[in-house]
This record gives C-alpha cells, sequence and structure tokens, in this order.
C-alpha cells in the first residue's frame, strides 16, 4: 500500500488568500449554505485592498485592559462564527446594505505587543489607519472597551466626534491599578485627547452601584448627557431616541456599543455584566432610532465567549454589528433602504 506524501511541490503550495479568493468565485456567499466555508464577518469577503471597500469589519481580539474578568479577545472569533446565521435584507427597512455598500471583512488587527496596553492600541490605531487614510469606513469587533480610543485616534478626524456610547458603564474613570488605558476610561482620555466633543455625548443605559462616584462626576461635569437606566425607563427608548439625536446635533458622530448595556439574561458573555440593562427587543430599537445620523465609525466590544455557554451572546453581538452596517449605508447613502 502507497502512503501519501509529506512532500508537496510549488505547484500544491495553496495560500489562504487563494482559498478565499477560490470560494468567492465558487458561489455567491449569500446563497450558499451559511455554515461552509471559513467564518468571515457575514460571510463577507476577506479585504487584500482597503481601498477597494466602502466599509470594513476589523476583529480587534484584544483584553489585557480588563479591569475584571479577561476574555473578550476571542469576541472577534467567536462572532464570526455566530454572523454567518446572519441574512442580507433588513426586515424593516428592506434595505440590502451589501447592495448599498461594498462591505468585506478586515481581517484583525496584526499585534506585535500585546502585554503593554499603550503598545497594543498603537497597533491598533495604525491598523485602523489604514482603513481611514484611504477613506474605507470601519467597524471595529472588540475586544475590551479600552480598544475604543486607539480606534478614535485612527479615524484621524479634523474635528471632535458627537457620540452615542450605548453602556452599563461611563467608561470615564481615571487611573487604575497603575494604568490610565484601562477598559474604564477610554472616553475620559477621548474627550482629553480631543478625540471626542463631551458636549455632544450621550451615555446610555448607566447603572450598577460603584466604589466612587468619579466616573460618573467626570462624565456630567464635562457636560456629557448620561441617560442612567432609570432614566431610560421613565421616558421609553423612544425618548431616548429623541434625546440622543437632540445632543449629538448635526455633526459626525461615533457609536460605541457595549454589549453589557444588555441585561445579563440577554448578553451574558461579557466580563462586568450588570443586572437591570437593557432587552434585545430595546437595544434594536434604539440602534433603529439612530437611522440617517452620520456615522464616523462604530464598534461592538466586551463580548467575551468563556462565559457564553449558549452563544446567544456573540448572536446578539453579530445583530448589532448588522444593524451598524445598515445605519452606515443609510449614513453614506440616504436614499437606500425604504421609509420606516
Ligand atoms: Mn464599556
Ligand atoms: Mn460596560
Amino acid at each position: 500500500m502507497e502512503c501519501p506524501s509529506d512532500e508537496t511541490t510549488s505547484e500544491d503550495t495553496v495560500t489562504l488568500e487563494q482559498i478565499v479568493t477560490d470560494q468567492q468565485k465558487k458561489h455567491d456567499a449569500m446563497s450558499a449554505p451559511r455554515y461552509m466555508d471559513i467564518a468571515t464577518f457575514m460571510r463577507l469577503p476577506l479585504i487584500a485592498d482597503p481601498a477597494s471597500y466602502d466599509l470594513a469589519l476589523i476583529g480587534v481580539p484584544y483584553d489585557g485592559a480588563v479591569t475584571n474578568r479577561p476574555g473578550a479577545r476571542h469576541g472577534p472569533r467567536e462572532i464570526r462564527s455566530a454572523s454567518s446565521m446572519m441574512r442580507a435584507i433588513h426586515p424593516l427597512t428592506r434595505l440590502n446594505p451589501y447592495e448599498a455598500l461594498k462591505v468585506g471583512d478586515g481581517g484583525d488587527v496584526p499585534f506585535k505587543e500585546v502585554y503593554e496596553p499603550e503598545v497594543a492600541h498603537r497597533d491598533i490605531e495604525h491598523f485602523i489607519s489604514t482603513f481611514s487614510a484611504v477613506g474605507t469606513q470601519i467597524i471595529a469587533i472588540g475586544g475590551d472597551h479600552s480598544i475604543t480610543l486607539p480606534v478614535l485616534r485612527g479615524l484621524k478626524c479634523s474635528e471632535p466626534l458627537g457620540l452615542i456610547h450605548v453602556d452599563a458603564h461611563t467608561d470615564t474613570w481615571d487611573e487604575f491599578m497603575g494604568s490610565r488605558y484601562t477598559h474604564g476610561a477610554p472616553f475620559r482620555r477621548a474627550v482629553e485627547e480631543g478625540l471626542v466633543n463631551p458636549k455632544r455625548t450621550v451615555q446610555i443605559g448607566i447603572r450598577g452601584a460603584q466604589n466612587s462616584t468619579e466616573g460618573w462626576d467626570y462624565s456630567s461635569e464635562t457636560g456629557m448627557r448620561v441617560l442612567f437606566m432609570h432614566e431610560v425607563e421613565q421616558i421609553g427608548i423612544e425618548g431616548v431616541i429623541e434625546e440622543a439625536r437632540r445632543v449629538v446635533g448635526e455633526g459626525p458622530v461615533y457609536l460605541s456599543f457595549d454589549i453589557d448595556s444588555l441585561d445579563p439574561a440577554y448578553a451574558p458573555g461579557t466580563g462586568t455584566p450588570e443586572a437591570g440593562g437593557l432587552t434585545s427587543r430595546e437595544a434594536l430599537k434604539l440602534l433603529r432610532g439612530f437611522r440617517g445620523v452620520p456615522l464616523a465609525g462604530a464598534d461592538v466590544v466586551e463580548v467575551a465567549p468563556p462565559f457564553d455557554p449558549t452563544g446567544s451572546t456573540s448572536a446578539l453581538a453579530a445583530t448589532v454589528a448588522y444593524e451598524l452596517i445598515c445605519l452606515m449605508a443609510e449614513a453614506l447613502d440616504p436614499n437606500s433602504g425604504e421609509g420606516a
């Protein structure tokens, strides 16, 4: 009996890029069985040339700045897998964002070092800027919330952005255990660095007891509109949408979505869960309320698959990412989609 040889000729050597290209030639990803092939975000093509895409989904598998339970470094891979479940046409608007925009998977940030947050953050900023420099918009998939700061830096916007921040936590705390760059601090640093305009910032879903009010105080003192969960309950999601749109006004806006804004009943797979959060329905309704807001970038962060035994948190994060893609499509082309 002949054994298969281990030897390969150069003709037999197949690169990952070739495999992906062959897959794309073989069939239309939107009609092929969704469980097949190498998982990219939403079964989109893997981007080789950022300049030829309108929008890139970029994985940021980094959780070196958490103050408690790690695990969000596994977020991008699990969300890619869960996103294979997603389809194209929006149930409410009938928009197919993949027809409106050329969307692709930008791959993961290639980290050189991960044990120093400030060094890892430079890798993130650099990778994001390779897309923003050629005019390709991005949605970052985290990763812990510290990644939002280098993403904002990498966008290299000419003016401080408005901010819609959905989270259980304000993430405006200062130094913690010797670092100013934890996942509890990105928006404080973003204000200090002139990346975000606090007066055009709204924080939605804030809750949970704290050992100090420092972060909450920083947000209010700099003029951010903080919608604690009890106020969200009082004014309802429609009231929240109206207030958020009033606060961010007309200019460009970054949308940052921490999955712990949801109740742990819906999103258990996260490092710092807080009881009493949004339902999945409320979160999706909230996002749909931001149609037409000019988004300069967005992210979904803090999905920690080790705490997500059923995969429900990753599936929800994939749906949030899809809604963000639709918002981006509508922001770039207001005529896309139908009424509703
Ligand atoms: Mn956060
Ligand atoms: Mn949070």
